[in-house]
């Protein structure tokens, strides 16, 4: 089968021809119906030999979702033909954590060396995809493959960061939301749907921006040196109740602690190699400040929900598996506007 493969450290995304997956004992085989192109995968091939964590090649892509092609021996709990969505972060599934259905805190994963599709094992950049277990796939029902696929982490990462907060935001308060794309155009729309809260989008290309307004950003503002005290401004001096950064840069953490209000919520969600020390006279009093990795799976079911209800209106720019290396210079570029979906 047509896989897309980061195949040397330091070397661009390239088309392979891989053997056929075939499911062993437990394992599903999936007919990829789309994949989505994350910002993490750019972090993974910017990474030294020292720093990746798994072998190469790797076939990229760590959102997907199919329908089930086969079973493994012993495999059961879906159907032949069904639409799925796949769980990404896998884990043990046994572990604290993993009890939970919180299997991106997997306790063991690490020193099990268990990694995601896409993220150490073969991802859903591909034909086929082989998933491990059952318990890894989400029912999609009717919700269309290709708009649904960012859900799995543009969808699912945002979430869990936006929920933690929610209690902190009642009407009257202001969420902040740094870096409007992949994951960013869907936070504000989760934000709009799970809160009252005023939502203010900042990027640094203008597209985003309109983006950012069309999906329901009650303000969008240029990302720079001003930002902060722009939405001082907008918020009467108080600052805002929550700050969630998309990108992760040092320039971007700096700026997510000068907007954040007292007793703020800060979320860096964005790899981008940024930190944000917390203290007496550097943050306001009670700041909380967190770095969330992806989700749990009940998440990903509530996400799923929102979607059914028709609550989330995710852009997407699609591309076929030839054209994926493209997807990606894209990308890398800045220039995809939403997310960048494959349809193999
Ligand atoms: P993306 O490329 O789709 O979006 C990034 C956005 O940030 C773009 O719109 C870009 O214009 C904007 N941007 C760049 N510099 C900026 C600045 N200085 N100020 C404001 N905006 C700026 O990327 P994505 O796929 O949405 O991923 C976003 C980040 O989240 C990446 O760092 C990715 O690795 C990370 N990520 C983290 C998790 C997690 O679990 N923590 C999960 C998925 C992605
Ligand atoms: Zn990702
Ligand atoms: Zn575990």
């Amino acid at each position: 089968m047509k896989a897309l493969q980061y195949q040397h450290v330091g070397g661009a995304p390239t088309l392979a021809t891989v053997p056929d997956p075939e499911p062993g004992p437990g394992q599903v085989l999936l007919k990829v119906t789309a994949a989505g192109a994350c910002h993490s995968d750019i972090a993974v091939m910017s990474m030294t030999a020292d720093q990746l964590t798994f072998p190469l090649p790797l076939t990229l892509g760590h959102e997907g979702v199919g329908t089930v092609a086969a079973l493994g021996d012993g495999a059961s709990g879906v159907a032949v033909g069904e639409s799925v969505a796949v769980y990404g972060p896998w884990g043990c599934g046994v572990c604290h954590s993993c009890a939970q259905g919180k299997e991106n805190y997997c306790l063991r994963a690490a020193k099990e060396g268990i990694h995601p599709p896409g993220l150490g094992e073969p991802g859903a950049m591909a034909e086929y995809l082989l998933v491990d277990d059952v318990r890894h796939l989400v029912p999609l029902g009717d919700l269309d493959p290709v708009s649904t696929v960012p859900l799995t982490d543009a969808g699912l990462t945002p979430y869990h960061a936006i929920k933690i907060s929610v209690p902190k935001l009642v009407a009257g308060t202001t969420a902040v939301v740094i870096g409007t794309g992949g994951l960013g155009h869907v936070a504000i729309q989760l934000l709009r749907a799970m809160t009252p809260s005023r939502v203010i989008a900042l990027d640094v290309v203008e597209e985003k921006l309109e983006l950012a307004r069309r999906v329901g950003a009650h303000e969008a503002l240029l990302s720079d040196t001003k930002a902060a005290e722009r939405i001082r401004e907008l918020t009467g001096g108080r600052g805002a109740e929550a700050v969630f950064d998309f990108v992760g840069v040092p320039p971007t953490t700096a700026l997510a602690g000068q907007c954040a209000g007292i007793e703020a919520d800060v979320t860096l969600v964005g790899i981008g190699g940024g930190s944000l020390p917390v203290g007496f006279g550097i943050l306001p009093y009670e700041t909380t400040v967190r770095s969330p990795y992806w989700g749990s799976r009940s998440e990903l079911e509530e996400v799923l929900d929102l979607a059914r209800q028709g609550m989330l209106d995710i852009h997407v720019e699609q591309f076929s598996l030839d054209e994926a290396p493209r997807a990606y210079q894209l990308l890398h570029d800045g220039k995809i506007n939403g997310r960048a979906v494959v349809v193999p």
